[in-house]
């Protein structure tokens, strides 16, 4: 199973929930029913023990508790739990991943971002899958490679 970060939109004060879920976006449509602010998945972490991890997270907010599980926090709080998860970590892909906002020194372009809650670079974050195992340049093919969807890409087929 997995743990879960659904954000509140809209709301004066930041709402954030870390629950347990074996389909996550199933877990999403259920909680939006009936619920008039609009929710968003900010991510989440695989784990083979769920339990635990949903609890020492708990605790981990423990002070930012309100009720239940939701939290008084937003998404940037979360980021550095979803990354040091690593392979097990994912964000939410940014529908605008793939747009090309400029290019490095080195003629690389830049995207838009994977992640519409903050800056992740593609060494942190794969833009396709969303694993924060990230995507890595791979020298003997000359592509970048993510070890979590297998992707080979030089991102020729994604601009646009
Ligand atoms: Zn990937």
């Amino acid at each position: 199973m997995s743990v879960y970060f659904i954000f509140e939109m809209g709301n004066a004060h930041n709402r954030l929930k870390i629950g347990r879920a074996r389909n996550i976006h199933t877990r999403l449509r259920n909680l939006q029913t009936g619920n008039p602010t609009e929710l968003l998945l900010v991510g989440w972490i695989e784990a083979a023990d769920d339990n635990e991890l949903e609890r020492s997270l708990h605790k981990h907010f423990a002070t930012q508790r309100r009720m239940g599980e939701w939290f008084e926090i937003e998404p940037a709080d979360v980021q550095s739990v979803i990354l040091r998860a690593g392979q097990q970590g994912f964000v939410a892909k940014n529908a605008d991943a793939f747009k090309i906002i400029g290019y490095d020194k080195d003629a690389v372009p830049e995207f838009a971002g994977v992640w519409e809650w903050g800056d992740l670079a593609l060494e942190e974050c794969c833009p396709f899958c969303g694993c924060c195992c990230g995507i890595h340049f791979q020298e003997a093919s000359s592509l970048y490679h993510c070890l979590n969807c297998d992707v080979l890409t030089d991102f020729e087929d994604v601009r646009f």
